[in-house]
């Protein structure tokens, strides 16, 4: 047996599983922060990381890990009806629980002492645990010539507005509103759904907002934002 230690924390726009892109650089303009703990909170561990553009974050999937793995999954890619081998997966209930991204390393900060990445374009919940950082190496990370099985390509993007009534809102945030279009262009409904209108109200929790939207003729309507 071994055992990890969180090395650092993420903190992320993300505050509930629904809705998050299922794998990172989907939704570009999501930013956040990986702050580094205890020990690891030393700028020797960062030296010459700022060189990277990407980086290969090693995470642990803390909220679904009580629920254990299964050997088989339904991948929402195949509209949750056909089955493959948790290993032929991304899927966060998996033995060991451990996630891996590749996101895009903006700066490192040192804030009050705390040292931090800030990054973009993830699929991470806020606070989940981070047990390694590695740099992306492009010559030996991107590998041209690769297949990759029942999702070859990425998702279809489903056209997103907003109504109306909160179009004043959005104006005024287009920071926010670009993260809104780019995570509801996932369609984050059930795979079920997909491809279909339903008479059913969306709604997340996204960083400091709760979003509520509509899906009509395959358009992603967002209908009300409020505070949390
Ligand atoms: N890119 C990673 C990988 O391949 O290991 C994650 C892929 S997984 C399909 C992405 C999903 O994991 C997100 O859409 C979100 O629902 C879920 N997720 C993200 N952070 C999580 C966490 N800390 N605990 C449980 N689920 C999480």
């Amino acid at each position: 047996m071994y055992t990890l230690e969180p090395i650092a924390i993420v903190e992320s726009p993300y505050k509930e599983k629904f809705a998050i892109p299922r794998q990172p650089g989907l939704a570009p303009s999501a930013e956040g922060r990986v702050v580094l703990q205890g020990a690891f909170n030393n700028p020797q561990c960062l030296q010459g990381l700022e060189q990277f553009s990407h980086l290969w974050l090693q995470f642990i999937f803390h909220q679904t890990q009580a629920q254990g793995w299964k050997p088989l999954i339904r991948p929402p890619r195949l509209g949750g009806n056909s089955k493959v081998g948790v290993f032929a997966s991304r899927s966060t209930f998996r033995p060991n629980a451990l996630g891996l991204s590749v996101v895009r390393l903006q700066r490192v900060e040192c804030l009050n002492g705390q040292w931090q990445l800030v990054i973009s374009g993830f699929d991470l919940l806020d606070q989940t645990p981070v047990v390694d950082i590695k740099p992306y190496l492009h010559y030996s990370d991107a590998v041209h010539d690769s297949q990759s099985g029942f999702a070859q390509l990425p998702p279809e993007l489903m056209p997103v507005t907003f109504a109306p009534e909160v179009e004043d809102f959005f104006a005024r945030q287009p920071t926010f509103a670009q993260l809104v279009r780019e995570v509801l262009a996932q369609d984050p409904r059930p795979a079920y759904r997909h491809g279909h209108s339903d008479n059913r109200t969306y709604g997340v929790r996204l960083s400091d907002y709760n979003i509520n939207w509509i899906v009509r003729n395959e358009v992603a309507v967002v209908t009300a934002v409020s505070d949390c």
